[in-house]
């Protein structure tokens, strides 16, 4: 008997099994490792402060929160296990090319100082407009018609994979145990958890989290709630540059959606389509590969002899308002859920796990993600 299964070893599930086991919680970590997994596939950047989500100053504060984790979160795991976390600050630079994307950059610079007057964030002096001189000094294979830009110096990037990696390594040292299987359903006995079907046979557990990113809604029937969660596919381009020197590049952000991202071994990663309706269909396409080439290769054309090394693939669990899911479920005791992410899983995951875990060990959990509970889907 285990005191709690996690469904799901995504950047999420890894922060929930890494956060228990480090309280002493009996914790296994179950992942199916499907293909189109988010977290190995995902930018990485981190930067709610330049976000252009204007939906929900919920989303923005809890994201000022759980990047600002990063730095404890970091350093705890560079102390307790030995890999590298694939986190770095490269800064940020936003840039505007043609007359709508100026538009959008004015919109942008009115946003951010109402976010940071009302807010505090960005971070006072960590945040400015450069001329298109001083933005090509920074990034010499810039566009040269770029019109306006501005740099977010605190503006930080992580590899979801190395840093699930790191958080898996930590947790079994503390004791998470992890298994590559399928759990196929959760077993509900008076109301209350009793442990997981998985392909491998039944498990007892005393509670269950539902960490599987775009597969959670699956578990939605067991639990007697709608967990409306569906996949948006993105594809992403990684591109090899060792020439370029890439090691100082800052992300680079346009206003078409799209992104340019210096990873680790002088790789730049270029994102990405957002497929809504895609259906839970990890592959590549044509258009898709054509789309993310193009939109990079307009801002930085400097990266026109680049080899394109890889395609990534990835669902983006995304709820039905766009707000992550978190917390206990309603009439199941024992039952949490920690997903609905979305397009910014990355930035949010490794703090929701650690809220979640708080909630699923009966501890106070130290910030209120009742905005974020699965009862608000239901009537
Ligand atoms: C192209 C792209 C770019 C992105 N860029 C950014 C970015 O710049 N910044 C940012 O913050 N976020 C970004 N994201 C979003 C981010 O990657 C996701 O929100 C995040 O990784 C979701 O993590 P997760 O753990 O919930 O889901 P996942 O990583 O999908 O993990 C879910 C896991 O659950 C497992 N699972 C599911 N069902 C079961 C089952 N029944 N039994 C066992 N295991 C199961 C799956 O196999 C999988 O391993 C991006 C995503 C994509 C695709």
């Amino acid at each position: 008997m285990h005191e709690v299964a996690v469904i799901g070893g995504g950047i999420v599930g890894s922060s929930v099994g890494y956060h228990l086991a480090r309280a002493g919680v009996d914790t296994v970590l179950l992942d199916r490792e499907d293909e189109g997994r988010a977290t190995a596939a995902g930018a990485g950047i981190l930067s709610p402060a330049t976000s252009s989500r204007t939906d929900s100053d919920t989303w923005f504060e809890f994201a000022i929160e759980a990047v600002a984790y990063y730095d404890d979160l970091v350093a705890a795991l560079e102390a307790e296990q030995d890999g590298d976390t694939g986190y770095a600050r490269p800064g940020l630079l936003s840039v505007a090319l043609d007359d709508a994307e100026v538009e959008a950059f004015e919109a942008a610079m009115s946003r951010i100082e109402r976010r940071q007057a009302d807010l505090g964030s960005p971070e006072p002096g960590s945040f400015r407009e450069l001329s298109p001189a001083e933005a090509r000094e920074r990034l010499p294979a810039l566009a040269e018609d770029v019109r306006r830009a501005a740099s977010y110096e605190n503006a930080a990037r992580v590899d979801g994979r190395i840093f699930t990696e790191a958080l898996r390594r930590a947790g079994r040292a503390h004791g998470l145990e992890i298994r590559r299987t399928e759990a196929e359903g959760i077993r509900v006995e008076d109301g209350a958890v009793a442990g997981v079907e998985t392909e491998d046979g039944a498990l007892d557990a005393e509670r269950v989290v539902v960490a599987g990113g775009a597969w959670s809604g699956a578990f939605g029937d067991d639990l007697g709630v709608e967990i409306p969660v569906e996949p948006k596919r993105g594809q992403i381009a990684h591109l090899g540059a060792a020439e370029l020197d890439t090691a100082d590049w800052p992300i680079v952000s346009p206003f078409r959606g799209h992104y340019v991202v210096p990873w680790p071994d002088d790789r730049v990663v270029a994102g990405a389509t957002r497929e809504a309706g895609s259906g839970f269909a990890p592959y590549k396409t044509a258009g898709g590969v054509r789309e993310v080439l193009d939109e990079c290769l307009r801002v930085v054309p400097g990266l026109d002899d680049a080899e394109l090394e890889e395609i990534r693939v990835g669902l983006r669990p995304v709820s039905a308002d766009k707000l992550p899911v978190l917390g206990e479920v309603p009439d199941v005791d024992g039952a949490f859920i920690a997903t609905g992410h979305g397009a910014t899983g990355l930035q949010l995951g490794p703090y929701s796990g650690k809220l979640v875990a708080q909630a699923a060990r009966g501890a106070d959990v130290e910030t209120d993600i009742s905005a974020f509970g699965v009862e608000r889907f239901e009537g």
